[in-house]
């Protein structure tokens, strides 16, 4: 299938908005009220490093455009629209490009967004790269560097079924929280409209390397208890029965795609009806304080307040 075909039969029918001219022009176009701003990220993702061609079109794309989904998430902002840069080769089949694209499209009508351009290429390794649009109320978005000394740290969803669905890929719950994440971009955008928050991040290296990137941003350090993490009772069942996963291991594990945020101690009631709202579990997990030599760190705590001994790095995409 020649690049034209391909833009033709696959793409063209997931850009219905006016914005992208059907793909016809070399451009789109975004218009954006007085008082918005645009939210923009983009992911890259290489072949055997971020996905393999065995895990199929379908779970490549789905994965790849809702893990970018949680980025606009951190900020609030409301998602509308992406562009797609494909790279293609004599190994991707008919079926690969119709699964690839069922999956941009279930996507696209979950979160109501629409492919607005792309490139395409031919390589002999695949990479894929999605770049997000969404809008926001100017000056508005929840940024890394915005939480305050005192602000309490909450966490949304459950931590480690995503790793554990890497590592152990026949076990469906675990498999599909890996593939198929869920963007939070509700909670993103009460977040914001609520005035609840001002920081938040997606949980993409790991609770710990994550909430270490906000430490970093906001000159803060943070301290968070082991038992209040929020796990899964898939995840609990499973730490109980095998002694080859740890705590530790989830917490570091990555790819949650959860927001970490933090929010002023006298809104907690506020999150707690939040979270019966929207129906997302919110668990508050520690708090952000001053370090007296201005270090910035994250101190995980055990039942009794002890440090426990951990590695923040997370994982090196
Ligand atoms: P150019 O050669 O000027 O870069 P192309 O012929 O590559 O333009 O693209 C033609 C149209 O198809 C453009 O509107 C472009 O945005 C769109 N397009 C090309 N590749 C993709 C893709 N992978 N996903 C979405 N749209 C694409
Ligand atoms: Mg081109």
């Amino acid at each position: 299938m020649n690049e034209f075909e391909l833009i033709n039969k696959f793409f063209k029918p997931l850009a219905t908005s006016k914005e992208s001219f059907g793909l016809t022009d070399d451009v789109a176009k975004i218009s954006l009220e007085p008082d918005e701003e645009l939210i923009i990220s983009k992911d890259l993702l290489a072949q055997d490093t971020h996905f393999l061609k065995e895990d199929g079109g379908y779970k490549i794309a789905k994965k790849a455009l809702l893990s970018n989904l949680s980025d606009l998430a951190s900020s609030g902002s409301t998602p509308f629209g992406y562009m797609l840069g494909f790279s293609k080769n004599d190994t991707l089949t008919h079926k690969f490009y119709e699964d690839f694209t069922q999956g941009l499209k279930e996507v696209q009508d979950e979160y109501d967004l629409k492919l607005l351009g792309g490139d395409t290429i031919r390589s002999k390794t695949l990479t894929f790269s999605i770049t997000i649009f969404g809008k926001i109320k100017k000056g508005s978005a929840l940024l890394r560097k915005n939480a305050k000394n005192g602000d309490s740290i909450y966490v949304s969803g459950y931590i480690g079924d995503s790793y554990l669905g890497l590592k152990n890929k026949t076990n469906k719950y675990f498999h599909d929280k890996h593939f198929f994440p869920s963007p939070r971009i509700k909670l993103g955008q009460e977040l914001l409209k609520n005035n609840l928050s001002s920081c938040a991040i997606d949980i993409s290296d790991g609770l710990l390397a994550d909430l270490n990137h906000i430490c970093i941003s906001s000159n803060l350090s943070a301290k968070i208890q082991l038992d209040d993490i929020p796990f899964s009772k898939e995840a609990q069942t499973l730490l109980y029965t095998s002694k080859k996963t740890s705590k530790l291991d989830l917490i570091a594990g990555g790819e949650d795609f959860e927001l970490i945020f933090s929010i002023n101690k006298d809104s907690e009631e506020q999150i707690n009806q939040l979270a019966k709202k929207i129906k997302i579990n919110l668990t508050k997990i520690g708090e952000f304080y001053l370090d007296k030599e201005a270090n910035t760190k994250v101190d995980l705590l055990d039942s009794k307040n002890n440090k426990i001994k951990t590695n923040t790095d997370g994982y090196i995409h």
